[in-house]
């Protein structure tokens, strides 16, 4: 009988990579990846980076070209929204009408950017970043906008806000919590890139909150804040975070808990059905916490492999270290690991030269380390994290030693 193969539903960083997987580790069977977007697989990191100053061009995100879909036979299907997973039928069911069966399914969905929902949040020039076409509309009103309000001081805020005041705009960041990027990265380097984009003559207001949009005749004024600040704005970026999108998982009775749940394969509570990327909830690498969701290039791609080790029946359970990077104007900040509440954070270098790491030690091992400008120190801090020794924090801080050699 013939096979149906494997349907991915969502054609970007995780779902390629399923694809890609599957047909190096030997499967044979059809692939057919269905995604909601016309483009095929692309990077979306540049979009917030190089992608906003003109710097690369929309063709040159693309994973790869049309050839490489046809020579590797997978089945790159683009504006296919699947509206519906049937399990008991093992179809894929898209808006548009088409059903593809599959034998298993991998749902690689991603996330969706939050909304700001403050009254007038959904005012034309009120603009969120998440798809290429999101990136080329952002563009274009850059061209044209003098004042921008960017809402969120975490990673993709940051990053849209040096590229604007690089092209000369005058931008205001609003940050609801005491510090930029707060939730991901140490206090001291919270407080240098505060003083990075202040240097840069964006305006930082941390602990305010966009309360609403002021509009005159639809077109966006300014930005009232919680606290009575009034901040004139024609354009208004959104950074406030994502949200998985499991619509189809929840639909089809997969367990989801703020991402589909999923073992350390990618294996989703139903047979047969696998996810992979910034919609999961998986077992969290260093059993801190029971489950985590990272958003980030590396997990997708790592999870990807799993998923496609599993339905080639090998256990590739995804345990690496989890990194990520942001360009934020000309500072590279880099993290490996995962940090908590409690930990020690210990600084090796000085940040007044503008490079240095803060290390995070929980139980005496380093857990994670938030590099700026020091990409030695990642690598090697990558290294020390996965094997999990114990170290005195205080060695650690000479930079005249190499993480490297501790290793
Ligand atoms: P996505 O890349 O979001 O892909 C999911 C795809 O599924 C989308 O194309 C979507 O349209 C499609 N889809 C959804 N629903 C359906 C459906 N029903 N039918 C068909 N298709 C569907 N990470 C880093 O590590 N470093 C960075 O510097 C960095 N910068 C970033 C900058 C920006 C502007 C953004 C938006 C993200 C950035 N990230 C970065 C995060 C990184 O891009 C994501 O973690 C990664 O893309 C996740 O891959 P994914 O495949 O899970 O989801």
């Amino acid at each position: 009988m013939d096979k149906n193969g494997v349907v991915i539903v969502g054609a970007c960083q995780a779902g390629f990579q399923v694809a890609c997987s599957l047909r190096s580790g030997g499967y044979a069977e059809p692939i057919i990846l269905l995604g909601a977007e016309s483009y095929a697989p692309y990077q979306r990191p540049p979009l917030s980076k190089a992608f906003l100053k003109n710097e690369s061009e929309a063709a040159g995100l693309a994973f790869r070209q049309a050839a490489f879909y046809a020579d590797q036979r997978i089945e790159f299907v683009g504006s296919a929204v699947v509206s519906e997973i049937d399990l008991t039928r093992r179809v894929a069911n898209t808006r548009g009408g088409a059903g593809y069966k599959f034998d298993q399914i991998v749902l690689a969905t991603g996330a969706r950017a939050r909304k700001l929902p403050v009254p007038g949040g959904d005012l034309d020039a009120v603009i969120t970043l998440r798809s290429l076409d999101d990136a080329i509309a952002l563009n274009k009103r850059l061209a044209t906008s003098t004042n921008i309000v960017i809402v969120g001081g975490g990673f993709i805020g940051l990053e849209v806000a040096a590229t604007a005041a690089s092209l000369g705009r005058k931008v205001t960041i609003l940050e609801e919590r005491g510090r930029l990027m707060g939730r991901a990265v140490a206090p001291a380097i919270s407080e240098f890139f505060l003083q990075v984009h202040r240097s840069k003559g964006i305006t930082v207001l941390l602990n305010s909150r966009a309360a609403s949009i002021e509009q005159v005749d639809g077109r966006v004024v300014a930005v009232q804040t919680a606290d009575g600040q009034r901040i004139p704005a024609d354009l208004i970026i959104v950074g406030v975070g994502v949200e998985a999108r499991q619509e189809l998982a929840e639909a089809a009775g997969l367990a989801t808990d703020r991402g589909i749940v999923v073992d350390d394969c990618g294996r989703a509570s139903l047979d047969g059905v696998y996810a992979a990327g910034d919609n999961t909830r998986h077992p969290h690498p260093f059993g801190v916490a029971d489950t985590s969701v990272i958003e980030s290039v590396q997990n997708a791609v790592d999870q990807a492999k799993s998923v496609a080790g599993a339905i080639l029946g090998q256990s590739i359970p995804h345990g690496a270290v989890p990194w990520f990077w942001s360009d934020q104007g000309d500072v590279k900040l880099q993290i490996a690991g995962l940090s908590g509440p409690g930990d020690e954070i210990v600084m090796r270098g000085n940040p007044e030269e503008g490079r240095f790491s803060a290390m995070h030690f929980r139980q005496g091992r380093l857990v994670a380390i938030d590099s700026v400008n020091s990409p030695a120190d990642h690598t090697a801090g990558r290294k020390l994290i996965a094997q999990h020794v114990r170290i005195s924090p205080a060695a650690l801080t000479d930079v005249q030693q190499p993480l490297k050699s501790f290793l």
